[in-house]
């Protein structure tokens, strides 16, 4: 991260938009607390100038009035402002009291996508859900991409070690349920998709898309075939049975690798 300034009051600076993992390099002007503008670094090397709609709102959030600027308490005469120490000391009883009559499990915990691409939120959140002692957390994650992480601890020994694919060298890319183009390469740290996707194209690359859906990724892509929903672990199962089939796995590699697959292989021909 960097900053210049370039007049007396006005001041540029080169940041990472955190509202999601494509992690696009912004520049942001302003003048104090004044944002003059918001736009994509040119110069960032992954997303090279790129940004959604929602990096610009990032000014619409910072200016909107209604934005939580301190802690507020509903009473009988309206909302009032109150201090942080009483309101952490209120929501601490809060929980406290919710658990002690429900269950520990009756206090629910939902955490936005931005906690994950802020400092403070990592170095945090884990030991205050340590403390609550409650299963019922929900994220962002658990709505739509645990099992990359379930994937990366079998494959890689951690849920945080998501490989980061090289979009910009591929040359087939099968997509399976996932619609980049709406999710902005989000978990793929990558960017840009819709350029992405086009440029592996026209590389004489190839992009495949399996969805019961025509996504806006279907739209642009090679191919699209359309799936039966639910049946996608049986198509799973027939590309890697065609794969033992055909000759194709290097046996050796990838029985070491997961060797607990090893005794299941020859069940796969029944997913010929
Ligand atoms: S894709 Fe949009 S929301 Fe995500 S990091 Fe880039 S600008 Fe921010």
């Amino acid at each position: 991260m960097s900053s210049k300034q370039t007049k007396t009051n006005e001041q540029t600076h080169f940041r990472t938009c955190n509202l999601c993992e494509a992690m696009c390099g912004i520049e942001v002007k302003h003048d104090g607390a004044k944002v003059l503008s918001i736009k994509g670094d040119k110069n960032d090397p992954f997303s090279k100038g790129y940004i959604c709609p929602k990096a610009t709102a990032l000014q619409d959030l910072h200016e909107d009035p209604d934005r939580l600027r301190h802690p507020i308490e509903r009473t009988a005469n309206g909302w009032k402002t109150i201090s942080w120490d009483d309101a952490l000391d209120k929501v601490a009883a809060g929980i406290q009291s919710v658990q002690k009559k429900h269950g520990q499990n009756a206090f629910g915990v939902y955490l936005g996508n931005p906690n994950v691409h802020n400092m403070g939120g990592m170095l945090t959140i884990k030991h205050l859900l340590s403390s609550i002692k409650t299963r019922s957390r929900f994220s962002a994650t658990s709505v739509d991409q645990l099992p990359h992480h379930i994937v990366s601890m079998h494959l890689f020994g951690h849920m945080l070690r998501i490989p980061v694919p090289d979009v910009n060298r591929t040359r087939y890319m099968l997509i399976i349920g996932g619609n980049p183009l709406a999710s902005n390469g989000s978990i793929m740290t990558a960017p840009n998709m819709r350029q992405k996707l086009k440029d592996i194209k026209a590389r004489d690359g190839k992009v495949v898309v399996i969805d019961p859906r025509r996504t806006e990724t279907a739209d642009i892509a090679s191919e699209h075939h359309f799936i039966r929903p639910a049946t996608d672990v049986l198509f799973l199962l027939a590309m890697l049975n065609e794969i033992y089939d055909q000759g194709y796995a290097d046996k050796a590699r990838t029985n070491n690798r997961a060797a607990a697959l090893a005794p299941e292989i020859a069940r796969l021909a029944d997913f010929a």
